[in-house]
């Protein structure tokens, strides 16, 4: 009932300007059948009041379409907003999975910290290690999958 307000408002604005087109022209064939002095003002009622009703539905219309931009600006930012949740719950998961386990480091020496299977490049050549995080950032590391 109260959906798509913004295409009803517009289906009104046309509505109303036809309404009111017709109106003018019934009234102004009244106007003119008066008597012969009144032919000029009844022409006028049914060629103006038709242009001044197409013009007032403008703002009607304009209105409803307003309304039909910001629906559809809010559908987008919200469907943008879940996607971004996705996404980060996504990226959550995947540091979960390579910081599995807990060990000592094949580099410093730390024990009992998470460890990651990791590949490093660098001038002594390609190896693979299962690091803690900080080695991890200072090797120039890449995750093994
Ligand atoms: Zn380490």
């Amino acid at each position: 009932m109260f959906n798509n307000i913004g295409r009803k408002i517009k289906a009104l604005a046309k509505i109303q300007f036809i309404v009111l087109a017709i109106i003018d022209f019934i009234v102004g064939i009244v106007i003119l059948s008066v008597n012969e002095y009144l032919i000029a003002a009844g022409l006028s009622v049914m060629l103006i009041g038709p242009i001044l009703a197409w013009i007032s539905s403008w703002i009607l219309y304009g209105y409803g379409q307003l309304i039909e931009n910001s629906d559809k600006l809010a559908n987008n930012v919200c469907e943008t907003q879940d996607q971004i949740f996705k996404d980060r719950t996504n990226e959550e998961k995947t540091t979960e999975i390579s910081a599995e386990k807990i060990g000592k480091c094949e580099l410093c020496g730390k024990e009992n910290v998470e460890i990651s299977d990791v590949k490093i490049v660098d001038n002594l050549g390609t190896r693979y290690r299962a690091v803690c995080s900080d080695c991890y950032k200072n090797n120039n590391a890449q995750p093994v999958k």
